[in-house]
């Protein structure tokens, strides 16, 4: 029979990197997941070469003191969970503790952080996983990561990265989702040196300007619906003529967190079903807020998809405002032409 080893910690934090860490994207998700979990107010995002090359997410959250910033590089470390009571009731973006120390095990690290009425912050690099180095430095409240060379240590992995241009369009998609999710913080997000989107505060509609502009906003109408007392359902949808060719548009955000959800689709699709043209996408964004034990986001590494305790009950959530908002629309354009 074949020896069985017990895997270096070094090697088993580069396989469960790869769960967590796959592109540039996914460590953008989770440094700024970990900035809006701070309660940072404002986040600069800056990449260059799609990421690949740099990456520096700059927050002003409540930062992290200099016993707890080399802390968080660890493996499972968290500071967001510590009972199993706690798994029933998340309510952070975050809660696996294995994203730092995934990103550190793959990249070189840097990170910068101060926490309020400190008199100095604390500087930590990291490469390949182990740490380097730590200074004390002046600094602003907040905290800065910067990420370099990503997978420069794992050639294998460094293979499947795309284009630049490619990984850095998915990280615009991925931010313009942060934005539409969060229209209560300020985002700055900065590619090779050019501003692509700089949000304001001023609520939902600002930010869907801020992305989509304004032949969008011109085409939208809100919705603002709570369903049986549980589910409160709000956002933008598009008029039926306001169509996509494909899914871009379409922006589902549960508790904060941007989801697929099959049920969810399926609800939007059947409500514009009798206005819409075969393979045409309505636009949507909807924040939807329910109690966090209806929801199970403990479902998949890099939490996508959600699961519900009840199907129809999300299912009615989303069919019955839409459609009863574009039944009023479409009564409207008949009465007008009349
Ligand atoms: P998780 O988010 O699942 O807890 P991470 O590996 O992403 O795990 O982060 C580990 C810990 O580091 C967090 O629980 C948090 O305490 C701390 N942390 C990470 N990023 C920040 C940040 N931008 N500001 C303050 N604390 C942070
Ligand atoms: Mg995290």
């Amino acid at each position: 029979m074949a020896n069985i080893n017990i895997l270096d910690k070094s090697i088993f934090n580069r396989i469960a990197a790869g769960e967590v860490v796959e592109k540039p994207a996914s460590v953008v998700k989770e440094l700024v997941e970990n900035s809006i979990d701070a309660k940072a107010t404002n986040i600069t995002i800056e990449v260059e070469m799609g990421g690949i090359k740099k990456i520096k997410v700059t927050d002003n959250g409540i930062g992290m003191d200099k016993e707890n910033l080399p802390k968080a590089f660890l493996p499972h470390a968290t500071s967001k969970i510590s009972t199993l009571d706690d798994l029933d009731k998340i309510g952070t973006l975050g809660f696996r503790g294995e994203a730092l120390s995934s990103i550190a095990s793959v990249a070189k690290v840097t990170a910068l952080s101060k926490i309020k009425g400190a008199e100095e912050g604390t500087k930590i690099t990291l490469s390949g996983g182990e740490v380097e180095n730590i200074t004390f430095v002046g600094c602003t409240d907040g905290t800065q990561i910067t990420v370099e060379d990503l997978f420069y240590c794992i050639p294998a992995r460094a293979k499947f990265l795309r284009k630049p241009k490619t990984e850095e369009s998915e990280i615009t998609n991925l931010v313009s989702r942060l934005i539409l999710a969060n229209p209560e913080i300020i985002f700055k997000y900065v590619a090779d040196g050019k501003t692509i989107y700089h949000s304001t505060v001023n609520g939902l509609k600002e930010a869907i300007y801020t992305i989509y502009g304004t032949n969008t906003i011109e085409n939208i109408l809100p919705v603002d619906y709570t369903y049986q007392n549980l589910i409160k359902v709000s956002g933008y949808i598009g008029k039926p003529s306001f169509v996509k060719a494909n899914r871009t548009y379409q922006t589902i955000l549960i508790n904060g967190r941007y989801i697929i959800n099959k049920t969810i689709s399926t609800a939007i699709y059947s409500a514009y079903e009798p206005y819409l043209m075969k393979n045409a996408f309505p636009f949507f964004v909807l924040h939807v807020s329910l109690p966090l034990d209806k929801v199970d986001v403990n479902v998949h590494p890099n939490k996508l998809d959600v699961k519900f305790e009840n199907n129809n009950l999300i299912y009615g959530a989303f069919y019955n405002p839409i459609s009863e908002e574009l039944q009023k629309l479409s009564s409207k354009i008949r009465e007008y032409k009349t």
